[in-house]
């Protein structure tokens, strides 16, 4: 059993982006009801802190930083043509960022195997210099950018398994080696990044792995994908930390109707990357949240993924140790990531 790490708190609630806007509070709130009602033994729950603005600092520059603090008088301000804050806001994306470097910390402190940070807004589309999908600050990309000066790490590896392709994240490492960005999603689709030709820059070059997919993929082709292109390249690339931006709007009852993805699917694809990090990394995985936005689907994929994370069940190996027929997406992969992978 493990001792894995959730980062709670109901100031995650308190931002808002209107009555209308999908990304709301009550995503959350369905996932705190489920959490009180289903005891999963070997959590420990993290109270978060703010990320300091030199934290924030390390990816996005101080025009961004200045333009969500300034939101912080305000009821309702309009960022872009969907990312929307309150007066809350800004204090809700700081100790977003923080509560995920906290986690990110303890896990690599060995205080904690692995985690989860439950955090609103999410974070993966936001640039360096601009918000935009739904989010504010690039929660991911910070604390990868944070362990990399802070812990003097030198190969962290992304996972993003959000239906939509994360931009932001993409961006700030693309030449980098020292993160590994990986992502699959639906393609064409917002926010129009992610094509197969998009592998990095520079000293980056090979370092950004994308994997565009059609429409309606289920969870073996998820856990094929999973199986043939993210476990080699764990292997190959050894990362000292494996981060995932776990999005859930691939559920098959989301209304963005992009994926059909199971509770059981994201168990099976957590069951690989947590087989591989015991392997190559001490175990050391931790998730955050980015989308999803069917309360329910979204609150029961968590709590599946927790079952994983701590061990306390069995769900989704059966669906990680089937070897299915590959989806023609990585074949696709694998001849434009060979001379740099071997895939
Ligand atoms: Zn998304």
């Amino acid at each position: 059993m493990n001792n894995t790490g959730i980062v709670r708190s109901n100031l995650y609630l308190e931002h808002f982006a209107g009555d209308w806007h999908p990304e709301s509070p009550k995503r959350l709130e369905v996932i705190h009801n489920y959490l009180d009602s289903n005891f999963i033994p070997g959590l420990q729950f993290l109270k978060p802190r703010a990320a300091s603005r030199e934290e924030i600092t390390l990816v996005h520059d101080q025009n961004h930083y200045d333009l969500i603090a300034q939101t912080t008088s305000q009821p309702q301000c309009y960022l872009d043509a969907d990312t929307q804050t309150c007066a809350r806001s800004f204090e809700a994306a700081l100790f977003a960022a923080g509560g995920l470097i906290l986690l990110v910390e303890k896990v690599l402190n060995g205080e904690l195997d692995n985690g989860f940070a439950l955090v609103r807004p999410p974070g993966h589309h936001a640039e360096a210099s601009r918000p935009m999908g739904f989010c504010l600050f690039n929660n991911i990309a910070i604390a990868a950018a944070w362990a990399l000066k802070e812990r003097g790490l030198s190969r962290i590896m992304i996972i993003d398994w959000d239906l939509h392709h994360g931009n932001g994240t993409q961006h700030s490492f693309y030449e980098d080696p020292r993160v590994l960005y990986f992502s699959t999603h639906l393609y064409p689709f917002y926010p129009g990044t992610g094509s197969f030709s998009e592998t990095g820059k520079g000293q980056g070059k090979g370092y950004t792995v994308n994997v565009p997919m059609d429409p309606k993929q289920d969870d073996k082709d998820f856990v094929a994908i999973f199986q043939k292109i993210a476990q080699p390249l764990i292997k190959t690339y050894r990362p000292e930390l494996i981060l995932v931006s776990a999005g859930f709007d691939t559920h098959v009852a989301d209304p963005m109707q992009g994926m059909t993805v199971t509770p059981e699917g994201y168990a099976a694809m957590t069951y690989i990357l947590k087989t591989m990090a015991e392997k190559i990394c001490d175990g050391k995985l931790v998730l955050t949240l980015e989308g999803g936005y069917h309360f329910m689907g979204q609150a029961d994929s968590v709590l599946k993924v927790l079952e994983v994370l701590t061990g306390s069940s069995s769900v989704g190996k059966e669906l990680a140790d089937t070897d299915w027929p590959e989806p023609v997406v990585i074949n696709r992969v694998r001849k434009v990531h060979n001379t740099f992978w071997g895939l």
